[in-house]
């Protein structure tokens, strides 16, 4: 029974992030996707609102669950009992973070290896920061996050601009 963690912001969830949590979903038996409560970042979404998207949108996918966690990774896995670590890699400007996290990682918990997917070609260019920006400028973001999340993101974006003008 391999049971592993995808661990992120997903602030929001991206199609590039849906297509990781499928592909691992069909390696390992369980794959639950971790998401960081991590209240160094300022989120666009609350922790709550990140896990209820997410489970939105994975809801047919009988084998994956979605829990908030915080503090060390290698300690959300040992909670859950997980051998892996998911990540996704997109260009090499990820690769030297990702090494070092996932070597620091197996340093501290020398049972969970971290295992790293390619991102497929129409996602290599996706993130979370840029599917932010573009929706900030009232961009069209449907080919960037799942159908569900769309109106979230717009609502999201559009409360924090009127936020941002009655304080200026
Ligand atoms: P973090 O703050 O941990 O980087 P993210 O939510 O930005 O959290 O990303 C979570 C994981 O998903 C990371 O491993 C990241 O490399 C991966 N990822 C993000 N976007 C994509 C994408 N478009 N294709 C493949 N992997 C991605």
């Amino acid at each position: 029974m391999i049971r592993a963690i995808y661990p992120g912001s997903f602030d929001p969830v991206t199609l590039g992030h849906l297509d990781i949590i499928k592909r691992a979903s069909r390696t390992v038996d369980k794959l639950i996707v971790g998401v960081l409560n991590n209240g160094g970042k300022h989120p666009l979404f609350t922790i709550d609102e990140r896990v209820d998207m997410l489970k939105e949108v994975t809801r047919d996918i009988p084998n994956v669950k979605i829990m908030s966690f915080s503090g060390l990774l290698v300690d959300f896995a040992r909670q859950t009992e997980s051998t892996v670590i998911v990540r996704g890699l997109r260009a090499i400007s990820d690769f030297d973070y990702e090494l070092q996290m996932a070597q620091t990682n197996r340093k501290m918990n020398p049972e969970v290896d971290t295992m790293f997917l390619a991102t497929s070609l129409e996602y290599a260019y996706l993130s979370s920061t840029t599917v932010k920006e573009v929706a900030f400028f009232d961009g069209d973001i449907r080919e960037f996050v799942p159908n569900q999340v769309v109106e979230s993101v717009q609502r999201k974006v559009r409360e924090k601009k009127a936020a941002y003008l009655r304080n200026t």
